[in-house]
């Protein structure tokens, strides 16, 4: 399949929610529907130096750009496939002496794209940027402060011969940024690196429970000629069977978030009303507001508030000693957290899943693998219940708790959640992506570690075996 093609996808009205893409034909979990280059995309401010421009590969040694001495490449052929991104971008830096915030850059790459192609640069986009939507009459007050500070950037960093823009014109790309913007991360998808606009992708509607998924593919740069040099692309993956012209979906927000929370999240990032099967049955709910049930026996509901309330605030110290790096701080809130929601929150409390979290990830981090492997698992087992199988989210959950369980040499369980991860990451990222790469990796290396151990634990039996037969003889 080339990029950009759209022979699985069409646009139709999707009646409330507006345009929507439909399946033209029956897609499987891992069909890719379709893939497509940014139309703009730029790096986020704090990470100018330590990500490459032109295939947001965070690396540690990058070059700078001679003359704006802004932006950074990986090496010439990065820096030449994306000089045409960059040309204007180059004088305009050099103009005012310092590079602007990565709002005012993207805006002004994505204007500088509109003179050059038009809103349209390929048949396959199936619509130009500015008929995207920008919501910018929605915009709380705060938000309108900041878009009038942007755009006063803009007209001074703007340039583009004579030709000038209303203020009007340049709010609006600015909002089409703010509602439609795609956060571009790294090549392990592990660190959010920079934002992008993806024509196509934007047509694309929310469902809590999507049929699709998407993820950031940075190409093949290992091609020594820019020619060769495969774009920084997005792919839409079929997460499930999807029928013939069924709408496809993805989730604008993590599915770990009661249905109120997330359409109120949806309602003031999105500006619309997520009326979704799960938000509107509240699927779910129940089980991320459990309560611990043991043998029949329920804690009454004051206790379960309490201990609620209890997590509440203890979130918020164990947040604040993670900001101050005071890592054994955060276990020890972790510890006495988990301790007070015993018998009183289930397993798939929200509450109760982000203290494993927590505690998983700084004990991992402080390299106690047993511990971290005993949190760990016991966030999988929540997540699981609550996430869809195929959810990318839950599969780099599984692969970090393998991870740690490998880490702490409990290699059966650690080979276990590793192949499970892989399975998930085939669907969700696709056999070439970078994790997806390094998961097969170690794949097999857990399994020879496996077939070790248990060549050993035979040897070992086989040996205390015949060491009683002698002494019972
Ligand atoms: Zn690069
Ligand atoms: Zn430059
Ligand atoms: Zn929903």
């Amino acid at each position: 399949m080339t990029v950009g093609n759209m022979d699985s996808a069409e646009l139709f009205d999707a009646g409330k929610k507006g345009r929507g893409l439909r399946a033209t034909k029956e897609l499987y979990a891992g069909d890719v529907v379709f893939s497509e280059p940014s139309f703009s995309a730029v790096v986020f401010d704090s990470l100018a130096t330590q990500v490459c421009h032109s295939c947001f590969r965070h690396q540690d040694k990058l070059h700078r750009c001679a003359q704006c001495k802004f932006a950074h490449y990986c090496d010439r052929t990065c820096q030449t496939a994306c000089w045409d991104e960059h040309k204007q971008e180059c004088g305009a830096i050099k103009k005012m002496g310092k590079a602007p915030s990565e709002n005012v850059r993207l805006a002004a790459r994505v204007l500088w794209r509109i003179h050059k192609d038009t809103g349209i640069v390929s048949d396959s986009q199936l619509i130009s940027v500015d008929q995207l939507e920008d919501h910018v009459a929605d915009l709380p007050e705060e938000s309108v402060k900041q878009l009038k500070k942007d755009v006063h950037t803009f007209l001074e960093y703007w340039s583009y011969g004579r030709k000038q823009h209303s203020v009007d014109d340049i709010s609006q790309i600015f909002g089409i940024i703010k509602c439609n913007g795609f956060t571009l991360s790294d090549q392990r998808g592990l660190q959010a690196v920079g934002v992008g606009l993806f024509p196509n992708l934007c047509l694309v509607n929310h469902d809590c429970w999507p049929n699709c998924t998407v993820i950031l593919n940075h190409g093949n740069q290992s091609a020594l000629s820019s020619a060769l040099h495969s774009q920084r692309r997005i792919e839409l993956r079929a997460v499930r069977k999807i029928p013939e012209g069924e709408e496809l979906t993805v989730s604008y927000v993590d599915f770990l978030s009661l249905s109120a929370d997330r359409q109120k999240k949806l309602r003031e990032h999105f500006h619309f009303e997520c009326t979704c099967e799960h938000c509107s049955q509240h699927i779910s709910d129940d089980l991320m507001t459990a309560a611990a049930e043991s043998e029949g026996n329920k804690p009454s509901a004051d206790k379960v508030r309490e201990g609620t309330a209890l997590t509440k605030e203890c979130l918020q110290k164990i947040e604040k000693s993670r900001v101050e790096q005071d890592y054994n701080t955060v276990v020890k809130l972790c510890c006495e957290c988990l301790e007070k929601q015993e018998n009183v929150l289930a397993d798939t409390n929200l509450y109760k899943l982000r203290v494993l979290s927590v505690a998983s990830e700084v004990l991992s981090y402080l390299q106690s693998f047993s511990e971290a492997a005993d949190y760990a698992q016991r966030m999988v087992q929540g997540y699981i219940k609550l996430y869809h199988p195929n959810n990318a989210q839950l599969g780099l959950a599984i692969m970090r708790a393998g991870v740690t369980h490998w880490h702490a040499g409990q290699i059966e369980e650690g080979h276990g959640m590793i192949c499970k991860a892989y399975g998930i990451l085939m669907v969700t990222h696709g056999p070439n992506h970078a994790i997806t790469k390094d998961l097969e990796s170690m794949r097999m290396q857990t399994e020879l570690e496996l077939k070790m151990f248990k060549q050993n634990e035979h040897v070992y039996h086989s040996m205390r075996d015949a060491a009683l037969k002698v002494s019972s003889s």
